[in-house]
């Protein structure tokens, strides 16, 4: 019996470690921790980042702030498929990882979630407010390490915020 409260008392704590305390989904650590260790053909990260963020903490709050965080999370967490790695790395961004993918294949999923963070609709102060994230996709190449790959993903994020944001860039594929 006590041995029993022992283990969940134990995976209470791991879930707690592991779990981003606003928005409910997987932290950042818990992202890198359960990324493979090696990477291969078909592996693919998306960087996420919500648009014009800080204008929501300026003109309603923070609060309002982390009400926008929580939906978005959740929205990307329901939209993702369940065999992703997803993570809140900090601040308003988020990254996934995927394995089995192609640029298209992994594109695809990406826009998936864009527009669905794109049909939320929140109301704060009667102003109706869409949020929308801005993505960067990479996948991994022969040669690449794991930081390669998340830098490309980084790249592709800031060639789409640079092109207008609510939209996907991805990583061209080069030696
Ligand atoms: P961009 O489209 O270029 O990404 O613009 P942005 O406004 O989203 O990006 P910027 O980096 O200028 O602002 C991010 C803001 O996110 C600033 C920071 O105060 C806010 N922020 C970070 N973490 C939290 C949080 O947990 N809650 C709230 N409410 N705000 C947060
Ligand atoms: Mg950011
Ligand atoms: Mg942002």
């Amino acid at each position: 019996m006590l041995v029993l409260v022992q283990e969940r008392a134990e995976e209470k704590l791991i879930r707690l470690a592991n779990t981003d305390m606003l928005t409910g989904i997987p932290n950042r650590q818990h992202f890198f921790n359960s990324l493979p260790k090696v990477l291969g053909t078909g592996d693919a990260f998306v960087l996420i980042d919500i648009d014009f963020f800080k204008r929501v903490n300026d003109m309603y709050g923070h609060d309002k702030g982390d009400v926008v965080l929580i939906n978005v999370a959740r929205t990307i967490a329901r939209s993702a498929p369940s065999s992703c790695v997803l993570g809140r790395l900090g601040g308003e961004e988020f990254s996934l990882f995927f394995r089995g993918q192609t640029a298209a294949s992994a594109f695809a999923l990406a826009e998936q979630i864009r527009e669905a963070v794109h049909a939320l609709s929140l109301v704060f102060e009667g102003n109706q407010v869409t949020p929308s994230v801005s993505a960067g996709v990479a996948l991994w190449q022969a040669g690449l390490t794991e930081q390669d790959v998340q830098k490309r993903a980084d790249q592709a994020l800031y060639i789409a915020k640079n092109k207008g944001r609510n939209r996907l860039s991805c990583s061209v594929a080069s030696g």
